[in-house]
């Protein structure tokens, strides 16, 4: 087959435009020439909104009796026309049918059942490794409930929350399904295939930033943890993993020799997945216990901000706003403040909500989610600046090591001062974008937001998230995002607008450490302990977790079935 990127048509073009222009861009004699095609991608290019373009990636087939090898030939010098790649995913093996089942091999461990989890768990099950997944949360419709308890109730259930329990943090999202990790083996297309074969839409796997939204996801979970379970894997929910064991081998090296449940139980492993996501807190702790090696590392953090959809559609597609094809905008803003520090829009979520997204009783975490549709009102996004290690460092020094724990202890009293702010009962605290700007005059209280109403459930209490004394967040991340709403304004008309609503605290943008692994994917310093996925520092998003589970059940297999290790 004949792959051809970058062929531009305009927003509206008829169906058989794109046909014709393959024919003419391979130079065909005649229509017939060309047998076949599919979209492989297709991506827009709105930087003139009176003249959007879609860009696609085709995959052709010439009729028969044609020299594709001659075609390509003629193309030699063209990067855009090029054959095309086998993006198959290819088993590096499989076990032998007993695996596992009283013949003295320990099935391997996953522990967390999130996205890396989820693929972990699926691709050693499909290589007949029979994974035992343990998930500290709850099966995802009893863990639906328990996460709308908090949103409209006020209950927060601190093992079943949208943090954790099954299809992990991203459950209740956007789930959007891109990532811009480097992927020359195709695993991206892996995740999308299962997604589909699960139940998504067929159209993630061409559409250039695929999204499935959060009804979705919870059925597709529902049928990959069938098909794990049909291929001889196990998937215990309500275990929470509490402590390790580990022994020293006879070469010296620290050995995984199996784990501890929260019940009592122990299960003997050699092979420990660690997909624990990006709030597993206890968890780090008793790992950093045990000596696992861990380290500091940056993240971010600020609020969520929301304004009409409408006025992000009308701003990046202008006359465009609300055509099919392009669906409701989204954006992305970088701004470096004049205090050296970057501040970014994360997580966008065109035609969303704002959710509450805490795990731990007492504490406000700010997050958002859309339905497919993404038909609500707003578009909300995180607006967060970048802090460091040594930002965040817990003992006052100013140089020397900054404990691998210390970024939890950071969140954690961000996380409890928004609770304060908010006043109780996990309402968030939040300003109106124009009164934030006008600091240091105090923000106005009281129930007077204008024409942004914040989708935050159980709801926003207004207040001046820069109060001395009182502060929302470090005064250098108030300052960088308080010069970067002016800015984004130069790109995105309408975003610094008076009525637009801040609510925070968004402090969970990634995992605040890392576990550190070579590239065998194992611990540095605990032989058969695989980090993975968000929670270990390797993936930021459903798609690069994904990734990162495919690729760390591989490592897994291949020291189980005694395969080659990576070079
Ligand atoms: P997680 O998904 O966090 O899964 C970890 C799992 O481990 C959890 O289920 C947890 O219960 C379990 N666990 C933890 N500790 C233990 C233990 N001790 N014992 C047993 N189990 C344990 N990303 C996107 O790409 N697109 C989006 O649109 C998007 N939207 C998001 C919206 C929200 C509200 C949130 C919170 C996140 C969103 N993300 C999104 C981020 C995405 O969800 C994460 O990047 C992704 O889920 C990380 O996957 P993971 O498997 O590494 O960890």
């Amino acid at each position: 087959m004949i792959r051809i990127t970058e062929l531009r048509l305009p927003l509206n073009h008829a169906e058989p435009a794109l046909r014709a222009a393959i024919v003419a861009r391979l130079g065909l004699a005649r229509d017939t020439d060309l047998a076949a095609f599919s979209v492989f991608k297709r991506a827009y290019d709105a930087r003139k909104k009176t003249a959007i373009l879609l860009i696609y990636t085709v995959d052709c087939t010439l009729a028969e009796g044609l020299d594709e090898a001659a075609t390509l030939a003629r193309f030699a010098a063209d990067p855009h026309v090029k054959v095309s790649p086998d993006t198959g995913y290819h088993f590096l093996g499989h076990a032998p049918v007993d695996f596992g089942s009283g013949d003295g091999r320990l099935r391997p461990l996953v522990i967390g059942f999130g996205p890396c989890g989820l693929f972990a768990a699926l691709i050693l099950a499909q290589m007949g490794l029979r994974p035992i997944v343990l998930e500290r949360g709850k099966v995802v419709r009893e863990r639906t409930q328990d996460t709308w308890g908090l949103w409209r109730r006020q209950q927060l259930e601190p093992e079943s929350n949208v943090q954790f329990g099954e299809g992990g943090a991203g459950t209740f999202s956007d789930g959007k399904l891109w990532s811009q990790i480097s992927d020359p083996r195709h695993l991206t297309r892996k995740v999308l295939t299962e997604f589909v074969k699960a139940g998504a839409p067929d159209e993630i796997l061409y559409v250039s930033k695929p999204h499935i939204g959060t009804f979705r996801l919870v059925s597709m979970i529902e049928k990959m943890r069938a098909e794990i379970e049909a291929l001889g894997g196990e998937i215990r929910f309500r275990q929470r993993v509490t402590d390790l064991q580990v022994e020293t081998a006879a070469d010296g090296a620290r050995q995984v020799r199996g784990v501890t449940l929260e019940s009592g139980e122990q299960i003997r492993a050699d092979h420990v997945v660690l997909a624990l996501g990006h709030s597993a807190r206890d968890t780090f702790t008793m790992l950093h216990g045990r000596g696992v090696a861990m380290e500091a590392k940056p993240f971010s953090v600020g609020f969520r901000i929301e304004h009409p959809q409408g006025v992000i559609d009308r701003a990046r597609f202008g006359p465009n706003a609300g055509h099919p094809i392009l669906g409701a905008a989204d954006y992305k803003l970088v701004h470096h403040a004049g205090n050296g520090r970057s501040v970014y829009s994360f997580c966008m979520c065109p035609g969303g909500t704002v959710v509450a997204a805490t795990s731990e009783p007492l504490r406000v975490v700010t997050n958002g989610m859309s339905q497919y549709s993404r038909n609500e009102r707003n578009a909300n996004a995180g607006i967060v600046v970048g802090i460091n290690p040594q930002d965040y460092r817990q003992d006052g020094r100013s140089d020397g090591p900054v404990s691998p724990l210390d970024g939890m202890a950071f969140q954690r009293h961000w996380e409890s001062r928004a609770y304060e702010l908010g006043g109780g009962g996990y309402i968030a605290p939040g300003q109106l974008v124009g009164d934030f700007i006008a600091n240091p005059r105090k923000g106005r209280r009281g129930q007077d937001f204008g024409d942004v109403m914040p989708s935050y459930k159980p709801g926003v209490n207004l207040t001046d998230l820069s109060e001395p004394g009182r502060e929302s967040l470090p005064t250098y991340v108030l300052d960088a995002i308080r010069e970067a709403l002016p800015a984004f304004e130069r790109q995105i008309h309408g975003f610094s607008m008076h009525d637009a609503v801040l609510t925070g605290v968004e402090t969970r943008t990634s995992s605040p450490l890392r576990i550190n692994r070579g590239r065998d994917h194992q611990s540095l310093n605990t032989r058969g302990l695989y980090p993975a996925g968000e929670g270990a520092g390797y993936a930021g998003g459903i798609m690069s977790a994904g990734v990162d589970g495919i690729e760390v059940a591989e490592s897994v297999a291949r020291s189980i079935l005694g395969l080659a290790t990576l070079p």
